[in-house]
């Protein structure tokens, strides 16, 4: 061309071409609206293009459009992903849905073998996904959880090195990390107003509290019917800690109740052998019995219940029985050993349930909604299994469990029996319980309400 011998022109060809050259790649980046990005389109002319930097964050879609962008650029940027396991899914369910190879989740879950245990997998939990931009190709999987301390963690499984379809095994190796969780004991001081249940919750516990201290004297106290105002508690127990924060209570490790003035105390032992474990009074008594007061968690119970005056029959009865108001479904559990004698519908019981235990009694649970699987005639039930869920079946007005205790075939006040108690620490125990013991009575007797 003619131009080509004129030197100005060819420079102002060439200067018309840059500037072009120059709004055709912002135009490209415009999207990018990083200033780094921008830096380097404009710098593209005269330096080889740097990768703009990138701040990635947890999300999914961000990551996406970036890698759209980048137009596979940073071939060698991890995607991330996000996802969560919904109901009734499995792993695998949740790896096809996020387009995972089937070759890598198969080599996936034999790496995760005997590490982490993938029918533990709950809905809700969050699934992280790395994959390779351009192939798709799964380098990271981590599955967060709640470890068996309530702390954070997370099954991780990473691809090994050069791994390609045909490569031996294994293709990825699989960890557990868990937040490591420190205890702390703690002593909670207060008295129940209005509940127990509240009043704990009020002190700093929480449910898991009310039910694990309820656990150290269900067998002396019925929480449901003796618990009165002004009666005095005190907790020692553990709280745990990840990462500076709570996570939750440990074992009750020593309790007081004082029940109308009369005060109960139980310390937590299990001797080093594994032999002697569970609550003793301090002359090493056991407070265990064969029979527990109530028939269910006390934080399943709501309030008082108990009516004289048959709502259905409208005249009043003989009421044999304790009725515990509880939601429809909250499951009860039997107060002791036994067989079962009947687990069958009635007219006026509704769903109900008649155990057969030692020394002539019997316990009757009725208006339940259903029985648990296994409950029938004849079966073998052992103190606190689940036997039913709270219903309302039968002449009942809402749902609660009316719950009746029979000695030698005549009712009797469940709350007026005496039963036979566990057996006490044996002798060659009780330097080492009382090695326990001491350190926690003091704590008791140290925090006093004022
Ligand atoms: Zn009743």
């Amino acid at each position: 061309m003619k131009q080509n011998k004129n030197p100005l022109g060819f420079l102002i060809g060439a200067l018309l071409l840059g500037v072009f050259w120059g709004l055709l790649s912002q135009w490209g980046a415009k999207s990018e609206s990083t200033p780094d990005a921008q830096k380097a389109a404009s710098e593209e002319k005269t330096v080889a293009p740097t990768p703009p930097k990138i701040v990635y964050q947890d999300n999914a879609a961000q990551d996406l459009a970036l890698a759209l962008i980048q137009n596979g650029r940073h071939a060698q940027t991890p995607l991330k992903s996000y996802d969560r396991v919904g109901r009734n899914e499995s792993l695998s369910v949740v790896l096809d849905r996020n387009g995972i190879d089937s070759l890598d989740v198969h080599h996936l879950s034999r790496s995760l073998k005997g590490v982490f245990d993938v029918r533990t997998v709950r809905p809700g939990r969050v699934v992280v996904l790395e994959r390779e931009s351009n192939s798709g190709k799964l380098l990271s999987f981590t599955y967060r959880y709640r470890g068996e301390n309530g702390a954070p963690a997370k099954a991780v499984a990473t691809r090994l090195p050069n791994k390609k379809h045909g490569a031996p095994e294994p293709w990825f190796k699989a960890e557990t990390i868990a937040t490591p969780v420190t205890t702390q004991p703690v002593v909670l001081v207060g008295k129940v107003k209005s509940t127990l249940y509240q009043s704990l919750i009020d002190a700093g516990g929480n449910a898991y509290l009310v039910n694990r201290f309820a656990d150290v004297f269900t067998w002396d106290i019925d929480f449901y019917r003796e618990v009165q105002n002004g009666d005095a508690f005190k907790v020692v127990t553990e709280k745990k800690y990840a990462n500076g924060s709570f996570v939750g209570f440990g074992r009750v490790l020593a309790a007081e109740y004082v029940n109308q003035g009369r005060a109960l105390r139980g310390y937590l032992y299990a001797s080093k052998d594994e032999k002697v474990q569970g609550y003793f009074d301090e002359k090493g008594k056991c407070l265990e019995k064969t029979f527990l007061k109530n028939p269910m968690e006390i934080a399943r119970i709501t309030s008082r219940y108990g009516q004289r005056f048959h709502p259905v029959l409208k005249r009043r009865k003989q009421h044999n029985g304790v009725d515990y108001g509880a939601s429809r479904g909250t499951p009860f559990w039997a107060v002791a050993d036994g067989t079962v004698k009947e687990a069958r519908y009635s007219r006026s019981a509704g769903n109900m349930i008649v155990l057969r235990h030692r020394n002539g009694y019997e316990t009757e649970y009725f208006h339940a909604k259903g029985f648990a699987r296994g409950i029938r005639r004849g079966a073998k039930v052992k103190q606190r299994q689940i036997i039913g869920y709270v219903g309302s079946t039968g002449r009942s007005t809402g749902p609660h469990l009316h719950f009746g205790m029979k000695k030698h075939g005549r009712y009797v006040n469940p709350g007026r029996q005496k039963f036979p108690a566990g057996r006490p620490i044996p002798k060659k125990y009780m330097g080492e319980y009382q090695k326990v013991m001491a350190p926690l009575k003091i704590q008791l007797e140290e925090n006093q309400q004022i």
